[in-house]
């Protein structure tokens, strides 16, 4: 599984926004976003005016990154977005969200997305009673995912709940926290999904 080793608040600086990549430290001062909001490098402080091209790789970047996917696996999803009926954006950011990690995420049992995979792929995750450690699955509407009984006295499964709490599970997902356990009430609409991405623009870019 390829993913980004490097430090990952250096790409929250760049995109100039919270990418959420560090779990509770990015509630926090410490976030490197709250210290210095400019990008990384020596001219990170220098005004720069985007072309158009630069504003869509811009935006397909931020989306990449939010989700923590590379580009070739993010290609395919915009292509199976396209193929699919509906506005391609809105299908691209559907499809992102309906991610085994994502959603573990969204419900709170790991404080990143990062976390989340990490969680995935050790085999602490069943969904609908089985263990999957394919961290890209797409889930469905009524499917239940879970932490393995044998995991559950995880610290940083039972730290990340207890973070979550303070936060608001979105509304297509319910969680039942004293049970490690939550459902995908429905696909989520446009609404849901409002993230900090202008997903029309990725689409421009791809579609050129
Ligand atoms: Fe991004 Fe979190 Fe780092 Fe802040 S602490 S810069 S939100 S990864």
């Amino acid at each position: 599984m390829a993913r980004h080793i490097g430090p990952v608040c250096k790409l929250c600086r760049r995109e100039g926004l919270k990418l959420f990549l560090k779990g509770d430290r990015c509630f926090t001062l410490k976030c490197a976003i709250e210290k210095r909001n400019y990008p990384p490098g020596a001219h990170g402080q220098r005004r720069s005016k985007h072309s158009e091209y630069g504003l869509q790789l811009r935006e397909k970047q931020k989306m990449k990154r939010l989700y923590g996917i590379l580009e070739t696996q993010f290609r395919s999803y915009f292509r199976m977005a396209e193929r699919q009926k509906g506005i391609t954006g809105e299908n691209l950011v559907r499809l992102l969200e309906q991610r085994l990690d994502n959603v573990v995420h969204r419900l709170g049992l790991g404080a990143s997305r990062a976390q989340a995979r990490m969680l995935i792929v050790h085999g602490h995750i069943r969904v609908n009673g089985r263990r999957v450690t394919i961290p890209s699955y797409l889930l469905r509407a009524g499917d239940v995912v879970e932490v393995q009984p044998a995991s559950r006295e995880i610290e940083g499964i039972k730290a990340a709940l207890e973070g979550a709490k303070k936060r608001r599970v979105p509304s297509w997902l319910e969680l039942d926290a004293a049970n490690f356990k939550g459902t995908v009430r429905s696909l989520p609409s446009k609404e849901e999904m409002a993230i900090p991405v202008q997903e029309q623009l990725v689409v421009a870019l791809y579609s050129k």
